[in-house]
């Protein structure tokens, strides 16, 4: 497929005068097309990561990837992707989109992968394995070994939604993609970044991979501004990390508190900024906190998630909020 070819993939220096794009020459902060291929940013993020700006697609939200990666390797009405229940719900939505197929195996009861029956659902028409670690919903890691047997026995890609790495201790895979040529981790700048509102997400896969997404996503993808203010935050990484330590401080806590009261059955491990809280009666309880203002999502309708509600991490208030106006339940 020929690409779309713009006046900035034509001409990618600097020049003192640029008559090539039919823009309005008179300067604004926005008169200008951006860079298609976000090269600075790129080059930002590259060695922070361990890897190169040839290995990055940057998307608007990861999102756009996801769509991307299901549009690019899979064909309608003939293909499928394989996801692992009770995850993120865009897996769906995107290939319901694109007319690809959704092949579903469940998590275990623990949310973790079960390698045998997810190899065994495997057939000629799966393209896409998608494994969301840490697991939203339910915020653990996925075992690794079987990530590992997946990439080893399926063919097709096997695409590591790692959103929530920041909150983990655990390796991003991206220092294994030199190992693995079907190997894409998915990241984004909408979580332990703090920048939901800029829409940027990150995809790392083979320079083949990411040549195929280029080529298929619109030519200015990511505004200026975004390209901007990525930079800007990429500059200063200390105050990323200096939130997620709080967050990851906080989570511990409201971990620790939810477990002590008496309308809550069981707050599952999570290695993200959010906690999966199963309590006595999931509705009254969700109610009494939107009624007191306070807004979190019911997850009680997902496979293995009965009376369960999904609970942001936020600020010590927050969370103090939170917990006072659950005590009055
Ligand atoms: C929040 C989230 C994303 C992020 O999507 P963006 O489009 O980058 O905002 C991706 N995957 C999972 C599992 C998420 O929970």
């Amino acid at each position: 497929m020929k690409p779309y070819s713009s006046a900035r993939d034509e001409f990618t220096g600097e020049a003192d005068v640029y008559l090539d794009a039919n823009e309005n020459p008179y300067p604004s902060y926005y008169n200008r097309y951006p860079d298609p291929l976000q090269k600075k940013v790129k080059e930002a993020l590259a060695p922070l990561k361990g890897t190169r700006p040839e290995n990055i697609f940057l998307g608007n939200g990861s999102d756009e990837a996801i769509d991307l990666l299901i549009r690019s390797f899979c064909e309608p009405r003939q293909d499928s992707i394989l996801i692992l229940e009770p995850t993120y719900g865009m897996y769906t939505v995107c290939a319901n989109v694109n007319a690809v197929s959704v092949q579903t195996v469940s998590l275990t009861k623990s949310f973790d992968i079960d390698v045998e029956a997810t190899l065994k659902a495997i057939d000629s028409t799966t393209k896409i394995i998608f494994v969301c670690s840490p697991n939203n919903p339910s915020g653990n890691l996925l075992n690794r070994q079987s990530i590992y047997q997946l990439l080893e026995q399926f063919s097709g890609l096997v695409v590591v939604d790692e959103a929530y790495i920041d909150f983990a201790e655990s390796e991003s895979f991206i220092a294994l993609l030199n190992e693995f040529e079907n190997l894409v981790i998915l990241q984004t700048f909408s979580k332990a970044w703090g920048l939901a509102g800029l829409r940027l997400g990150m995809c790392y896969a083979s320079s083949a991979i990411i040549s195929v997404l280029n080529k298929v996503k619109y030519p200015y993808n990511i505004n200026v501004q975004t390209q901007t203010l990525a930079l800007k935050a990429l500059g200063n990484s200390l105050r990323k990390d200096i939130e997620v330590k709080q967050l990851i401080r906080e989570r511990k806590k409201l971990m620790s508190a939810l477990t002590e009261l008496p309308l809550v059955r069981k707050v599952f491990t999570s290695e993200a900024n959010f906690l999966l809280v199963q309590v006595q009666d999931v509705k009254a309880a969700y109610q009494y906190l939107l009624h007191k203002g306070i807004i979190v999502r019911d997850r009680s309708s997902v496979l293995n998630c009965e009376n369960c509600l999904r609970i942001t991490v936020g600020t010590p208030e927050e969370n103090q909020r939170l917990l006072a106006t659950l005590k009055e339940i």
